[in-house]
């Protein structure tokens, strides 16, 4: 397979951690006979100290070029004291999200079998792991909707749109990443009270019915979601839901895994494309150190070759090599217990690196 990805690192740790990710696609690419071009593009601050724009048309320009889109992180108190839309990210993730038609955002919660002890969760809960995928809609609802404040300004309104097809193309990225799991949705809404979630109840229940009898379907409300997720977390498989509940649980999501460091994510566009990135920021106060943990981002490269790429193998290999470290007990500073011995973050990728080679 011949691909090209376009890789823009951005600011902070972005530069180390990327660097770990593009050798082990490179090495996938090695080891499956693919050939994989990358174009490196400034974003973020970087960007704007180099140009004067946190989104260069350049960097744009490749990324609307490119098969799939590698993003470290970007932002950083250099930047802070720019105007709201001139900030990294503002102009820089907001923007490829919007230009690019991003309107799926994909976050899977997992722990780790050998890193148990890292979720705020009691063991009896987590029982024999957790592995769940929060599909998030990510352009449109109240985020989107028309956002009003009255001429005496003690009155304001959000509106909360959602059409058939925009719930329909969110559904079958659900549906279809179900079936690449254990094949079970549930719809997260607030049917009891919200007309939006009535018409998600339908329209979801319908394609199901039509094209994914295979999927096990359930609906949930919002509130008893955020419940569950602590309570019974492992009941879960695929969640799908709309923006603002997308955004509230799949935050709650990653913190009962207990550690950011190991978090991927997906934004997707109908035809598969999409861009990857670890769930984390840029974490300056650990930039330049070189003691990162890389695993989002690696495992944000595991997601582009499953869902852009459809490489299936390759993600499970490079999946399978990130447990296997872990089990062998390969740590970065921010997943090692005190006293045990830490890992670089180039060292961590090498660790990697040397799994898949196995
Ligand atoms: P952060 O995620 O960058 O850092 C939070 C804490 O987690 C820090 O202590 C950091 O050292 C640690 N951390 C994060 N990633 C790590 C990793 N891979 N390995 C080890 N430790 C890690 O969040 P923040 O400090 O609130 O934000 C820093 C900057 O990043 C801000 O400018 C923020 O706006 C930006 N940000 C960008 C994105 C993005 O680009 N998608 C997302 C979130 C925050």
């Amino acid at each position: 397979m011949k691909k090209t990805i376009a890789v823009i690192a951005g600011d902070g740790i972005g530069p180390e951690i990327v660097g770990e990710a593009v050798k082990v696609l490179k090495k996938v690419a090695e080891k499956f006979g693919h050939d994989f071009t990358f174009d490196e593009k400034l974003v973020g601050g970087a960007a704007y100290d180099a140009f004067g724009d946190c989104l260069p048309d350049d960097t744009l320009a490749a990324c609307k070029g490119a098969d799939a889109v590698l993003l470290g992180a970007v932002g950083g108190p250099k930047w802070d004291a720019l105007p709201g839309p001139k900030r990294p990210e503002k102009r820089a993730l907001l923007t490829l999200r919007k230009e690019l038609g991003l309107f799926a955002n994909l976050r899977p919660a997992k722990v780790w079998s050998a890193l148990k002890d890292a979720s705020p969760l009691r063991p009896d809960i987590i029982g024999e792991g957790l592995d769940l995928l929060v599909v998030r809609e990510l352009t449109g609802g109240v985020y989107f909707g028309e956002h009003v404040r009255a001429a005496d300004g003690q009155s304001a309104l959000d509106k909360m749109p959602y059409s058939v097809p925009e719930i329909e193309r969110i559904a079958r990225t659900a549906f279809a990443a179900a079936r690449t799991r254990r094949s079970h949705v549930t719809c997260v809404d607030k049917a009891n009270v919200l007309e939006t979630s009535r018409l998600w109840r339908e329209v979801v229940q319908r394609l199901r019915d039509a094209e994914y009898a295979d999927v096990e379907l359930d609906f949930m409300y919002v509130d008893n979601a955020a419940m569950q997720l602590v309570r019974a977390p492992s009941r879960f498989d695929v969640i799908l839901t709309e923006n603002m509940f997308g955004d509230i649980l799949s935050d709650e999501a990653s913190q009962i895994t207990g550690s950011i460091g190991m978090l991927p994510s997906a934004s997707l566009r109908a035809d598969g494309f999409g861009m990857y990135e670890p769930i984390h920021g840029s974490a300056p106060d650990i930039a330049g150190r070189g003691i990162a943990n890389p695993l989002a981002t690696i495992l944000s490269a595991a997601m582009l070759l499953r869902h852009t790429f459809g490489l299936s193998a390759e993600a499970d290999a490079v999946e399978s090599a990130v447990g296997a470290v872990l089990a062998r007990g390969a740590r970065t500073p921010d997943i090692a217990k005190s006293g045990e011995k830490a890992l670089s973050t180039t060292e961590m990728g090498a660790a990697v690196l040397a799994e898949l080679d196995r």
